[in-house]
């Protein structure tokens, strides 16, 4: 092991954003790369918002990834008096001080800096209170929180591994609470006491933490810490460059894990969001990853989500995945939609790895193959219109059909290699092509005009469905069709 630590600390109050999950990955590909520990911590001191169940999504959103951790899960909620503690000693040490200001008295404030469009920084009413004062204030009842105090002057400075030296204006950040008045602690204080405590030795998480780091670092020096190296890794925007939100599309892990997306795929996607192996190769394993991960390589400029690139690599990973596997993915997706009509085939593993191996060429993600499978779970389909016109309404299909029936009869099974020589057979004797015995066969069996090689289809339905299936579109031809 190195001394490599790094961490990942998601906050509890919602599922596992693609946001979140590319910064578990990229903390999880450092430590790997480094052979260093990666430390899970729930950050679940804003007891309005944090919610169990979200815990529990988190874990297992991270699983199903297959990113997992050394260390913890920690939980702040259970390290209180480890907050306290560090803020008593910033007080002894009158590095922090109680503020007794209530809302009100601070709202002109607020108002004006609204008014003028200013950021709103404490005036620092409470920095110098007297004795009487403070037994006044707490003779009221008054709460204090306690506030860190903040040079007036010189800079902050971020080296960032990303972005090199960030520099802050100690005039621009105000003495901000480090605890609250229910006594707990704020995140900034929180998060910087805890990472310093527990060794963290590199900080990588989104961009949009960077303006809270220069508080982080202050907080730190007046704790007399170690301070650890930062890597702010850059946004995920939506295509027209605004934040990402639900209107853009599935934005958690979970969305997408029930939107169909295969666990590899996703992170090969979330890996290239900020970061690019090289060479443009935009299809790489969890193990290349770490082989070629590096943190001065990622991109400083905000990254663009992009779902039809997604879609194509998940493609990719379908028709790459072992057949088990694929089945096993897909499973849920097809009960969610046919167990009702076809409970018995659900069970029948066999079964599902042939029509999974057959449609999967055709599919970008799971539900999508589980929407173009739907001919070998469901008998009562409709013919496609235009495949109706093209194929049904010409000239001598019934009997082309009935043939088929017939001749089928004289086959045990059906495999796609008997099939395909009675077809080839049929069609030398009655002088048709085989696309014209291949069109309407597909449509009586499927309902579609196109789909997986057509003896391959008979081979998985097998003789009874074909043979029930050729009947219904005999009928439907014969009796159904406006001609
Ligand atoms: N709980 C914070 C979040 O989810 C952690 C930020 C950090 O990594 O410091 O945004």
């Amino acid at each position: 092991m190195s001394e490599v630590k790094v961490r990942f600390a998601p906050s509890p109050t919602g599922e596992l954003h693609i946001g979140g999950a590319r910064t578990a990955l990229f903390n999880y590909l450092y430590a790997k790369a480094e052979e260093g520990t990666l430390v899970m911590r729930i950050d679940d001191t804003d007891l309005e918002r944090s919610r169990e169940e979200y815990v529990d999504k988190l874990i297992e959103s991270l699983h199903w990834l297959g990113l997992g951790w050394d260390e913890g899960p920690y939980f702040q909620s259970k390290r209180l008096d480890v907050y306290s503690n560090e803020a008593e000693r910033l007080l002894s040490e009158k590095k922090a001080y109680y503020c007794y200001c209530s809302v009100d008295e601070l709202a002109s404030g607020r108002e004006r800096a609204r008014n003028e469009n200013k950021q709103y920084l404490y005036p620092g009413n409470c920095r110098d209170l007297r004795d009487n004062q403070v037994e006044a204030f707490e003779a009221e009842g008054r709460k204090p929180v306690i506030r860190l105090l903040i040079p007036d002057t010189g800079t902050t400075v971020v080296n960032d591994l990303i972005r090199d030296k960030v520099s802050f204006n100690n005039s621009d950040l105000d003495d901000f609470i480090i605890i609250k008045s229910n006594g707990l602690p704020t995140y900034n204080f929180a998060s910087i006491v805890d990472d310093c405590k527990m060794n963290i030795s590199h900080i990588i998480r989104g961009e949009e933490h960077l303006s809270n780091t220069p508080r982080q670092l202050l907080c730190a020096k007046a704790l007399g810490y170690k301070l650890p190296a930062f890597a702010h890794v850059p946004m995920i925007l939506a295509p027209d460059r605004s934040k990402l939100s639900k209107r853009h599309g599935a934005t958690s892990v979970e969305e997408f894990r029930s939107e169909g997306y295969l666990p590899e795929a996703l992170v090969n996607y979330m890996a290239l969001l900020g970061w690019a192996p090289g060479e443009d190769r935009e299809l790489i394993t969890l193990s290349e990853m770490i082989a070629l991960f590096n943190l001065g390589k990622v991109n400083k400029t905000a990254a663009i989500y992009d779902t039809s690139k997604l879609s194509w690599i998940n493609g990719n990973y379908m028709r790459e995945y072992d057949t088990d596997k694929l089945a096993k993915a897909a499973l849920p997706f097809l009960k969610e939609k046919y167990a009702t009509e076809n409970h018995g085939k659900m069970k029948d593993e066999e079964y599902i790895k042939k029509v999974v191996s057959a449609v999967k060429e055709r599919a970008k993600t799971l539900k999508e193959l589980s929407e173009i499978a739907d001919y070998f779970f469901k008998d009562n389909f409709d013919y496609d219109e235009k495949g109706v016109k093209k194929n049904f309404k010409k000239e001598g299909t019934v009997d082309l059909l009935k043939t088929l029936k017939s001749e089928l009869k004289g086959l045990d099974i059906l495999t796609s290699a008997n099939t395909e020589e009675l077809f080839v057979r049929l069609c030398e004797s009655g002088k048709v092509s085989l696309g014209r015995l291949m069109g309407p066969t597909r449509l009586a069996l499927t309902g579609k005009t196109g789909g997986p090689a057509i003896f391959d289809i008979m081979e998985i339905l097998g003789k009874d469905k074909v043979t029930e299936r050729l009947e219904r579109a005999i009928y439907y031809i014969e009796n159904m069709m406006d001609s």
